[in-house]
């Protein structure tokens, strides 16, 4: 397709943000839709924002993944922008953290968004184009107690965008990291009050951040104009995290 939003005069493209229907995923998808892109979701279940395509698949089910793209695919055309925002925490201290409590996280946070990766990538090398954004977190890098299971799959994504922009950075394919810190969502408002409190004192822009401000930088690292920016991690981390 090659019109253009009268708002932007960008071409549309086709978006899949995972895990759209709240949180962080839900402020990115609704940044695409606001600039006038074509938005699907991979996600479980729920509500989803307006103008958001839904296809259900749960990320630890490859062959539920795959017929998810094919369904946005038939619905919206080739996927251009892959976002993978979808994730799980299971917390606990390290002598007590079970085979199933790593493995499981490993599965979402990892795994999950290798399928979808690997998934959308079929079409990005096709067009010749593709925008692939991983969404970690500051923990992966700055680690966090309690949290060896969603730190140790958080920096792999790193890995993952490297070995990406190395592989594929020749057919106009990027792959981004953002590694949000602490942002105001479901996720955080489970972490125990005096965990939230020592966090935010560490915090060097003082206060937490919101949903918006990591779309923004998804936004960037999906645009055309960070089309030579490719294996990187971008912080939103009001500072916590400083220089990974
Ligand atoms: P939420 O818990 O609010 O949302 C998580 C999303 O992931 C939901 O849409 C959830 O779907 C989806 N999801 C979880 N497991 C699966 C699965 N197996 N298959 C498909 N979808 C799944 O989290 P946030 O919005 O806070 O976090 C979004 C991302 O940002 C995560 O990757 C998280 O690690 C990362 N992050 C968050 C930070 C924060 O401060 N909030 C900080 C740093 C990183 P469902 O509704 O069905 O459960």
């Amino acid at each position: 397709m090659s019109e253009s939003t009268p708002e932007t005069g960008r071409t549309p493209r086709t978006v899949v943000v995972t895990g759209a229907n709240r949180g962080i995923g839900r402020a990115i998808a609704e940044r695409f839709v606001a600039q006038g892109d074509r938005v699907a979701t991979v996600y479980r279940g729920g509500d989803l924002p307006d103008g958001v395509f839904g296809a259900v698949a749960d990320v630890t089910d490859t062959e539920a993944v795959d017929a998810a793209f094919s369904a946005i695919e038939a619905e919206l055309g080739p996927v251009e922008v892959l976002v993978a925002n979808a994730g799980i925490t299971r917390d606990g201290l390290l002598m007590r953290m079970s085979d199933d409590d790593f493995q499981t996280v490993l599965d979402v946070n990892l795994t999950g968004v290798f399928r979808c990766v690997r998934r959308a990538s079929k079409g990005m090398i096709r067009l010749r184009r593709g925008r692939i954004v991983l969404i970690s977190s500051v923990v992966g890098l700055y680690g966090g107690p309690g949290q060896v299971n969603y730190s140790s799959s958080k920096a792999a994504l790193v890995g993952m965008a490297r070995s990406i922009t190395r592989e594929l950075g020749g057919r106009g394919i990027t792959a981004n990291v953002v590694a949000p810190g602490f942002i105001e969502t479901a996720m955080t408002a489970e972490l125990p009050q005096d965990r939230q409190d020592s966090y935010k004192a560490t915090i060097p822009a003082g206060r937490y951040g919101q949903a918006d401000e990591v779309a923004g930088a998804v936004a960037f690292l999906a645009s055309d104009e960070a089309g030579y920016v490719s294996g990187a991690v971008l912080p939103v981390d009001g500072g916590l995290g400083m220089g990974h």
